[in-house]
């Protein structure tokens, strides 16, 4: 828990969120600037800065933050037509919050990556 990041005052419940999905690992947001139909965040409970901080002792938490989203796509019903997962990594990728997610998109064509 970091008191100064959004996403752990969200995952303490000190900010409201959109909660879709929870665990004793993860959660799911729905995110409040969404950029498609569907658009979900999954992140880690714990306080991991970014995806260059993840250790190798936590592969495991990497693979259930993608299980969750595949298992959120089907249930946003995005699974059969297609859905991209994003992970933002530093300044140059975008990443606003220093707090791991993996951004869940789909419900419309989403183009080439540029
Ligand atoms: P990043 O640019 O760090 O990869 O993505 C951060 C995402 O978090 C953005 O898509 C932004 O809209 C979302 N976001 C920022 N603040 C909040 C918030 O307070 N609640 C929710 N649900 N999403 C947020
Ligand atoms: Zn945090």
């Amino acid at each position: 828990m970091n008191k100064d990041c959004i996403f752990c005052r969200i995952i303490s419940g000190e900010i409201q969120s959109d909660i879709i999905y929870q665990d004793e690992e993860v959660i799911a947001i729905r995110d409040i600037n969404p950029q498609a139909p569907t658009h979900l965040l999954v992140l880690p409970r714990a306080h991991i800065p970014s995806l260059a901080d993840v250790g190798a002792d936590q592969e495991q938490l990497l693979g259930h933050l993608v299980h969750v989203a595949n298992e959120l796509a089907k249930s946003e019903g995005i699974a059969e037509k297609g859905y991209r997962l994003v992970i933002n990594c530093g300044l140059e990728a975008g990443q606003e919050v220093p707090h791991l997610h993996l951004h869940l998109l789909g419900g419309r064509p989403l183009g080439k990556l540029g």
